[in-house]
């Protein structure tokens, strides 16, 4: 079993930034993903797309419940589905929502992305074309992680 890098050291590592082909391309596929939301209650449709180093990409959507604190967020399903998968060193994260703003990662998977891909890109898109990019440690200043156990 690999051990996965403490989220402090992926911090040093180069970042290459991502071509505006890329980041269209998992535009895309997080579109794709949005509409495979299961959000009955709120029927705000989120998906993400994130991307490894190497170029492979998991995709996500937001997944309720009618025990509302059980659902899940299409940015935490695509980093659990990577992380499932053995995937590592993720560089840029997608989210497409639509709604009057811009929608970024909410609190909650504001840490999950801190804790998993470190001060990774996180590019936030609409349906209207819009967008959005952030490095992380923006969203989440002062983050908590391991470093403080
Ligand atoms: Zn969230």
């Amino acid at each position: 079993m690999r051990r996965r890098r403490p989220a402090a050291r992926q911090r040093a590592v180069k970042r290459a930034r991502p071509t505006r082909t890329m980041l269209a391309a998992m535009a895309a596929l997080a579109q794709e993903a949005r509409e495979r939301a299961h959000a009955p209650y709120s029927r705000f449709k989120v998906g993400a797309a994130l991307k490894t180093r190497t170029g492979e990409i998991v995709t996500g959507c937001n997944i309720e419940n009618a025990s509302y604190g059980l659902s899940m967020c299409a940015e935490r399903v695509a980093v659990f589905k990577a992380v499932s998968e053995g995937l590592e060193d993720f560089d840029v994260i997608t989210v497409v929502a639509d709604s009057k703003r811009i929608t970024p990662p909410c609190g909650p998977c504001r840490q999950i992305l801190w804790e998993y891909c470190g001060d990774i890109l996180v590019h936030m898109t609409d349906l209207k074309g819009r967008s959005r990019t952030m490095r992380l440690a923006e969203l989440l200043p002062l983050p908590f992680d391991g470093g403080h156990l």
